[in-house]
């Protein structure tokens, strides 16, 4: 009686990746997304133990081995045809670059601009994005003001100094100093 109890109390979530405590009796999963992968598991388990099916899109019969994972019920070559319909439902590559662009409170318009009034150049370096990207909406992070456009390394090269002049300056004076040493042999 008392281990029945034990083992009620000691209900780890049944998601195999998860093992985390289960909150409330009688529930067998911590969380929805642990219910949501451990039923995902189970369908493939499932579907991975047909030989065939027929694709939802095609409506060929392909082998199992053609679904990924084997729950889907399109056949891979039409889930890709699917996931670039959805793609470009959504507005495509245009869409993705102004969502990024928001996340960081600017409107493709007002990159473009900013982007404009500097030339087209990181802010620090003078360099230009490589073909196809975008320079960095640079932040001062403790008041959120946006600052510049930079490059990714100028970008990087900030955080990681923790936007602290003096250490910048610090580390360029040390670059310097160390410019002329030679191999110690
Ligand atoms: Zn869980
Ligand atoms: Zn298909
Ligand atoms: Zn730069």
């Amino acid at each position: 009686m008392q281990e029945v109890l034990a083992g009620e109390l000691e209900r780890r979530c049944g998601n195999p990746g998860c093992g985390e405590p289960v909150p409330k009796p009688r529930r067998l999963y911590c969380s929805y997304e642990c219910a949501k992968k451990a039923a995902n598991i189970r369908e493939d388990e499932q579907h991975s133990r047909l030989s065939s099916k027929t694709c939802r899109d095609c409506n060929e019969d392909k082998p199992i081995a053609d679904y990924r994972p084997p729950r889907s019920p399109r056949c891979l070559p039409c889930l890709q045809a699917k996931r670039q319909r959805d793609y470009e439902k959504r507005g495509g590559k245009e869409y993705i670059y102004g969502h990024n662009l928001r996340q960081y409170g600017l409107t493709v318009d007002e990159y473009q601009a900013r982007l404009a009034a500097q030339d087209g150049r990181c802010a620090i370096c003078g360099d230009e994005p490589p073909s196809g990207k975008r320079l960095n909406v640079d932040h001062n992070h403790e008041t959120g003001v946006t600052r510049d456009l930079l490059c990714r390394w100028c970008n990087y090269a900030l955080g990681n100094a923790k936007d602290d002049p003096a250490r910048l300056r610090a580390m360029a004076e040390y670059l310097e100093r160390h410019q002329a040493d030679v191999p110690a042999e």
